[in-house]
């Protein structure tokens, strides 16, 4: 089948002439059946009043002679008159006058066309007149029905391929119109695929059309920011790996040279530089399972007071070497929830981290855990150095840094706070950042509690271990 077959247009084509077509059928039918109808009610009247006044005629002859002779050539003037066939009889039934004596008796003809009508002189009834419609005795149809209904039909005929025509270029004019955005939704998509991820389409219709164009752009959009994304990370994992690599290759080409000794110092700082590798790598392939849904998951009810605690101590004695005070406020209705022990712990180890790095000596790290409605909140606190309103917004972002310089020779990455993300939505929780900038900053997540299901399983298993 050719395509233009199976285009929109020619169906629309098709549905409308079909339309059409059954319309002017069923117009022509009905007003076939209409005018037959009308015209032959409108034959009765006139055939009536013919009879009323033949009666007349005839009652007012006799009723002035006292019998029929010479009504005759009155008959036949009003048969050829009216053009009907007229038979008058007498009581007895003898034929008395015949308008159209040599065509013989009238054929049988339906007792809707004939009639029969008797005739009264001074009250008594003398005799009767039958009324034939047609002076040939046949059926034949009545031309001046036929006449109206084909007159109709022809009209139907010409004004229905008046509309067909007109119709036709209507809709191909229309559909080129409304079909119009299709085509460039179909080309731009074409080149999309192709690898331009620039191409939009102009939506300025409300209809169902403008509808897609707006969903194709809003696709396109993304595909465009998931293709920048996509460059931009490894562009900057490329940068990340750059840097200590390079640090590498320096070190042991001063020892190649002679310029270093390869004594223990030196395997030393090579060593922390491939820690560093070692660290990154493992924190990209986190992020990676992470963000694609894979991460491996032990969500369980368990004490998160116990988690937190554990975490805290396990960064105490730096605290304490940095000249921090390290504290914890658990309300004491904390329920369980369902948590990865590890997975909680790296996270708290991310928060903990950062805060004490940012905090400067006197200052103080808190973390308080309490109920809030269905969620326990967790909250890590620091008086330290704050972030400022510009650098807030991202520090969850990939590879974002406030001070990239620092950072850099501090070890940080970038990507602690989004790895301390991903974990919080891997537990079906939020996370948030307060700060004030030399005040020191808030971060705060909440995770879902375990259901009273849940946490009577957890008791059981508890009771048993
Ligand atoms: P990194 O691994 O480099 O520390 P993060 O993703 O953990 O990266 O943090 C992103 C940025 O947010 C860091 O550059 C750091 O300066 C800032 N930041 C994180 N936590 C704090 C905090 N408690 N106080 C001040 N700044 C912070």
């Amino acid at each position: 089948m050719p395509s233009w077959f199976y285009s929109i247009r020619f169906r629309l084509i098709t549905g409308f002439v079909l339309v059409l077509t059954l319309a002017l059928v069923s117009v022509s039918l009905y007003v076939g059946v209409a005018a037959q109808e009308e015209t032959e009610r409108f034959q009765g009247d006139f055939d009536r009043i013919q009879a009323d006044r033949l009666e007349r005629l005839v009652s007012q002859f006799y009723s002035s002679r006292r019998n029929f002779s010479g009504l005759q050539t009155v008959i036949e003037q009003a048969g050829s008159l009216y053009g009907r066939r007229i038979q008058l009889r007498d009581m007895e039934g003898r034929l008395v006058a015949d308008s159209h004596e040599r065509f013989g008796s009238p054929g049988q003809l339906s007792e809707r066309k004939r009639q029969l009508v008797s005739i009264r002189s001074r009250g008594n009834e003398i005799g009767s007149l039958l009324i034939v419609p047609s002076d040939i005795p046949e059926e034949a149809p009545n031309p001046a029905v036929s006449r109206l209904a084909s007159s109709v039909n022809r009209s139907l005929l010409w004004a229905g391929l008046a509309a067909g025509v007109g119709g036709i270029l209507l809709i191909s004019l229309v559909s080129r119109r409304i079909l119009a955005p299709i085509s460039v939704l179909t080309s731009a998509a074409q080149r999309l695929g192709r690898g331009d991820l620039s191409q939009r389409v102009p939506t300025s219709t409300r209809d169902e059309f403008g509808q897609l164009g707006r969903t194709f752009n809003s696709m396109a959009e993304d595909l465009e920011s998931a293709e920048q994304q996509r460059r931009r990370l490894v562009a900057d994992v490329a940068h990340e790996l750059r840097t200590p690599l390079s640090n590498i290759r320096g070190y042991l080409e001063a020892v190649q040279d002679g310029l270093l000794q390869a004594d223990k110092t030196t395997i030393d700082t090579i060593y922390q530089q491939v820690l560093h590798l070692t660290h990154l790598v493992e924190d990209l392939r986190l992020l990676a399972l992470a963000e694609a849904g894979a991460l491996s998951m032990d969500l369980s009810p368990d004490s998160l007071e116990e988690v937190l605690r554990k975490a805290v101590e396990a960064f105490r004695p730096r605290a304490e070497a940095g000249g921090l005070s390290l504290s914890m406020e658990i309300s004491s209705e904390l329920p369980l929830v369902p948590l990865d022990r590890t997975r909680i712990a790296q996270l708290m180890g991310n928060l903990l981290e950062n805060a004490i790095s940012h905090t400067p000596q006197g200052g103080s790290v808190t973390v308080s855990a309490e109920r809030i409605g269905d969620v326990a909140r967790v909250t890590v606190a620091d008086t330290g150095e704050g972030i400022s309103a510009d650098d807030l917004p991202q520090v969850f972002e990939r590879f974002y840094r406030v001070d990239p310089s620092r950072a850099r020779t501090t070890g940080g990455a970038g990507l602690g706070l989004t790895i301390v993300k991903q974990l919080v939505e891997a537990h079906g929780g939020v996370i948030r950042a307060e700060s004030t900038q030399g005040k020191g900053s808030r971060f705060i997540f909440d995770l879902p509690l375990a259901s009273p299901s849940q946490a009577s399983q957890a008791g059981t298993r508890g009771d048993k271990g």
